[in-house]
């Protein structure tokens, strides 16, 4: 069994004024065999959370339960966690089957036979069977990260922490390693909790994901609920590549005002919005479509740049002195400084408080998508 439940986590680090408040009030309880991802931008609070799961932090405030036991002020060797960091940090002077036996020597009384039993194990499981007997400076980056995970796997955790695995590998591999770690998670079942700066990664594998800004926790939902549904702007801009594009307008009349144009309120947003409310709309490049002649609603901008990605392109448009990004077919020829009409379709417009950024109206999804959403 795995079950995480983080209460009301709180640490402060010495420093600066009254501190620094690396995390705040963190409340998420993470289910048996759960993938679940925490996302956010640089120094949101990530590796402090997952340390103070770890007991490498002395927490400030708050609870860590492990199974239903309080943790919190348990050290490491006790908690049945195993983390895995960014850089390897193998011993570079032992072969490959040492580095994945050499904490079992330190932390268990199993004799020599059996740990290397389980070395041969967990290679075997990683594909690197071939390496046991090579030293770490052979290896590529790939294979050490994979001596990086065989030598969590052996402890048998019931946890895995893994703070930025793959940020170390090359786009490609990192591709290759995504999927390979989902599938060992999925074979063997053990809870883990995977700390990533990387939306992408986020996305493709996490059961859920929680995303941290300021040390607090923004939402926590399956990775379309997010893309969908954010609960805010911060989520909204923060899942999702290329990132949604915001506009400010103003409810007057029947349109939402912006200082380049007017977009008609759609009925689906009527009863959202006040007269004279201020609001942030939201739209995702992959949404706006482009106008034919004669379509109501449509926005005037001008194509800045172009980037061919293959099947689709980046087009970026100005309107006034903003540039947004609009994502079209790959096989459309835009030509940058010319003018280009475009329509935010109503059902997949979003729309924010601009003081809170708290969601007035998220984008409408499919039956499909809805009854799925409610089920997990
Ligand atoms: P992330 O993993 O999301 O990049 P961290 O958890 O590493 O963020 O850091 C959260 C905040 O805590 C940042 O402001 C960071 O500078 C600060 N911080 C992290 N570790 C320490 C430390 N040992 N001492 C003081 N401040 C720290």
């Amino acid at each position: 069994m795995g079950t995480v439940e983080i209460n009301d986590l709180t640490k402060i680090y010495s420093g600066g004024g009254g501190g620094i408040v690396a995390v705040k009030d963190l409340d998420i309880t993470i289910q048996d065999g759960e993938f679940l991802v925490l996302v956010g931008p640089s120094g949101c609070g990530k590796s402090t959370t997952l340390r103070c799961i770890a007991g490498l932090e002395e927490v400030t405030h708050g609870t860590i339960e492990l199974d239903g036991v309080d943790v919190t002020h348990k050290r490491p060797v006790e908690r049945g966690v195993a983390m895995v960091f960014q850089n390897y940090a193998l011993y570079p002077h032992m072969s490959v089957r040492k580095n994945m036996s050499f904490g079992l020597k330190m932390t268990t009384d199993l004799s020599k036979a059996e740990r290397h039993e389980k070395a041969e194990w967990a290679a075997e499981l990683l594909g690197i069977s071939e390496l046991l007997d090579s030293q770490p400076k052979e290896l590529s980056g790939g294979q050490q990260q994979r001596v990086a995970l065989g030598r969590a796997l052996v402890r048998d955790p019931e946890i895995f922490l893994m703070d930025e695995p793959l940020s170390n590998l090359d786009a490609k591999l990192r591709a290759e390693m995504r999927t390979e770690l989902q599938e060992l998670q999925q074979d063997l079942g053990v809870t883990t909790i995977y700390v990533t700066h990387d939306q992408t990664e986020a996305m493709t594998m996490g059961d859920r994901i929680a995303v941290l800004d300021g040390g607090q926790l923004q939402q926590i939902g399956t990775p379309l609920k997010l893309y969908h549904k954010p609960q805010n702007q911060f989520v909204a801009g923060f899942i999702g590549s290329p990132s949604m594009n915001f506009l400010h307008v103003t409810a007057r009349d029947g349109v939402l005002e912006h200082d380049h144009f007017s977009y008609e309120i759609p009925e689906l947003v009527e009863r959202d919005v006040e007269p004279g409310q201020d609001l942030v709309l939201g739209i995702r490049p992959e949404d706006i479509e482009l106008a034919s002649d004669g379509d109501d609603n449509s926005i005037p901008t001008t194509v800045s740049v172009v980037e061919p990605m293959g099947e689709l392109s980046y087009v970026y448009i100005d309107i006034g002195d903003q540039t947004y990004t609009a994502s079209v077919s790959g096989e459309l020829v835009f030509d940058p400084g010319k003018p280009l009409d475009v329509l935010f379709p109503p059902e997949r417009v979003h729309l924010f408080d601009p003081e809170t950024g708290d969601a007035i109206k998220n984008r409408v999804v499919s039956e499909e998508v809805e009854a799925q959403q409610r089920s997990i």
